[in-house]
C-alpha cells in the first residue's frame, strides 16, 4: 500500500492528485516541479524500527512502502541500493575528520546513484502501461535508464551531448539504447528529449520533471540512516548537478524524522565545480539561479541549467547546511587519496564530494567534533582517461629478470628522494 496524500507544486504550492500522467504543475508549466506528499500520521502507524528489523530484503526495494508506487513485485528489477557505508578510518587521520564515512554509490548495478531512480522510472513507466522511455543525459542517467530498462524490457531513447565519456558511452551502446548524440551540450541534449517527448509520447526519465525519481534517489538517506542505526552523522556530503539528488537526500531524512525514526536531520553539504558554480552562486547571493558555464572535468555536474533549482536549494537551507565550489585540480587530489587510502575508485564528480568535504573542514565549516557522510555517487571505470592527469602510466619493459631489477632499483631511488 502506498502512503501517497498527494503532489504539490514546488513554486504555487497547488495540490493535485496522484496521476501517472501529470509531471509538472499545469498552472506552472515547465518549471513548476511537483513534489510527492505523503500521509506522514498513517506512514508512523506501521514504518517503524520492527518494520525495518523483520524486513528480509536488502535493496532499495526495503523502502518502497515509503515512495510512490502501486506495484508490490519487483522481481523483474535490477537490484538497486543496499550499498555499502564504510568507515574512512585513513581520511579521518589524513584531514582531522572526527567521523567519516563511504557511502559506496558505484556500486549499484550500473555503477552510479542513479540506479535508484531509474529504477523507479521504469516501474512509474510499466505502471503507466508505456514502453518506451526517454531522458537526456551527460551519461549517468542514461546509462542507468538504460540498463534498468533493459532487465524491465523496455525501449530506450537517449539524448545525449557532444561530449560524453567513453564508459559510460560504451554502457549505453551494450543496454542496447536507441542513441542521439545531439551536437552541443547537455542543455541542447535537453531540449530535443524535452520536444521528442512531447512530439511522440515518450515516458519522461528526466529528474526534475518526473517529481518521481526524487522519491528513489531518497533512499540512499534511508540507507545511511539505517546503516548508522537509525543516528545519521552531522553532515552529509555529495556533488550538485541538476539538483535532484540533494533534493532526495533532504526528502529521505524529512521523511525518517516526521515518523520519528530519527530526531535530526543532517546538515547538507551540496559541492560544485568551481567552473560549474550555480548553485553555490545563489545560495552565497541569497538569489535566484543563473545559467553557468559548464567547464569541469566532473561531467556529471557540469549542469549550466539546474533543473531542480527549488529543491536543490532548500535542501541546503532547510537542512542549515551549506554550499561550496572546488577546483578540477582539488578534484584529481581528492580522487587519487580515496582510491589510494581507501579502494574506492570514484568518477570526478564523485570525488568532488571528498573534495568539498576537505575544504569545509579547512575553513572549519565542519568542526572537528562534528561526524560526516560522503556519498560517493559513481564509479571511476566509467571515465578513466583522468587517471593520466594524476597518476602516471607504468613504463613497458622487456621480459627479463635483470630488466625487472633495474626497474625495481630506479623505483627505490625515485622513493628516496
Ligand atoms: C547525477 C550525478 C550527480 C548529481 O546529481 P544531480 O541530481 O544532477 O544534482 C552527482 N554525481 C554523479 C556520479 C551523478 O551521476
Ligand atoms: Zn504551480
Amino acid at each position: 500500500m502506498s502512503y501517497v496524500s498527494h503532489l504539490s507544486c514546488t513554486l504555487c504550492h497547488a495540490s493535485y492528485d496522484l496521476s501517472p500522467h501529470l509531471m509538472t504543475c499545469p498552472k506552472c508549466g515547465e518549471k513548476g516541479i511537483l513534489e510527492v506528499v505523503y500521509d506522514y500520521a498513517a506512514m508512523k502507524e506501521k514504518i517503524n524500527r520492527h518494520y525495518f528489523k523483520n524486513q528480509p530484503v536488502f535493496n532499495m526495494w526495503r523502502y518502497a512502502p515509503l515512495m510512490s508506487l502501486e506495484t508490490t513485485d519487483f522481481s523483474n528489477t535490477l537490484s538497486v541500493g543496499g550499498t555499502p557505508h564504510y568507515r574512512a578510518r585513513s581520511l579521518e587521520k589524513i584531514y582531522d575528520f572526527k567521523q567519516c564515512f563511504l557511502k559506496d554509490e558505484g556500486l549499484n548495478p550500473t555503477a552510479s546513484l542513479k540506479d535508484r531512480a531509474s529504477a523507479v522510472a521504469v516501474i512509474k513507466a510499466k505502471e503507466n502501461n508505456q514502453t518506451t522511455i526517454a531522458c537526456a543525459s551527460t551519461g549517468n542517467a542514461a546509462s542507468s535508464l538504460a540498463g534498468n530498462a533493459a532487465r524491465a524490457n523496455l525501449k530506450t531513447k537517449i539524448f545525449v551531448p557532444k561530449r560524453s565519456p567513453s564508459g559510460k558511452m560504451a554502457q549505453l551502446r551494450a543496454f542496447g539504447a536507441d542513441i542521439y548524440s545531439v551536437d552541443g551540450d547537455y542543455k541542447a541534449a535537453y531540449q530535443l528529449s524535452k520536444a521528442a517527448i512531447d512530439h511522440y509520447g515518450w515516458y519522461n526519465r528526466n529528474a526534475a520533471i518526473n517529481p518521481h525519481l526524487i522519491e528513489g534517489k531518497k533512499t540512499v538517506a534511508y540507507e545511511i540512516a539505517e546503516q548508522m542505526d537509525f543516528q545519521p552523522p552531522d553532515w552529509v556530503v555529495l556533488s550538485v548537478g541538476d539538483g535532484c539528488t540533494i533534493g532526495g537526500v533532504y526528502k529521505g531524512f524529512k521523511d525518517l524524522y516526521e515518523i520519528n525514526l530519527i530526531t535530526k536531520i543532517p546538515r547538507l553539504l551540496g559541492v560544485q565545480a568551481e567552473g560549474c558554480q550555480p548553485f553555490v552562486k545563489a545560495f552565497n547571493g541569497k538569489r535566484d539561479l543563473e545559467e553557468s558555464d559548464e567547464d569541469t572535468i566532473a561531467d556529471t555536474i557540469a549542469v549550466g541549467i539546474p533543473r531542480n533549482p527549488i529543491k536543490g536549494l532548500n535542501a541546503v537551507i532547510m537542512s542549515h547546511g551549506d554550499y561550496l565550489a572546488v577546483s578540477d585540480t582539488a578534484i584529481l587530489k581528492a580522487s587519487k587519496v580515496l582510491s589510494n587510502k581507501e579502494g574506492i575508485f570514484a568518477e570526478s564528480a564523485a570525488a568532488a564530494a571528498l573534495a568539498g568535504a576537505i575544504k569545509a573542514r579547512r575553513n572549519n565549516i565542519i568542526k572537528h567534533d562534528e561526524s560526516l557522510s560522503i556519498i560517493i555517487s559513481g564509479n571511476g571505470l566509467k571515465d578513466p582517461n583522468h587517471l593520466d592527469k594524476i597518476i602516471p602510466a607504468p613504463t613497458m619493459m622487456k621480459n627479463d629478470l635483470n630488466a625487472l631489477q633495474k626497474h625495481l632499483d630506479q623505483q627505490k631511488e625515485a622513493n628516496h628522494e
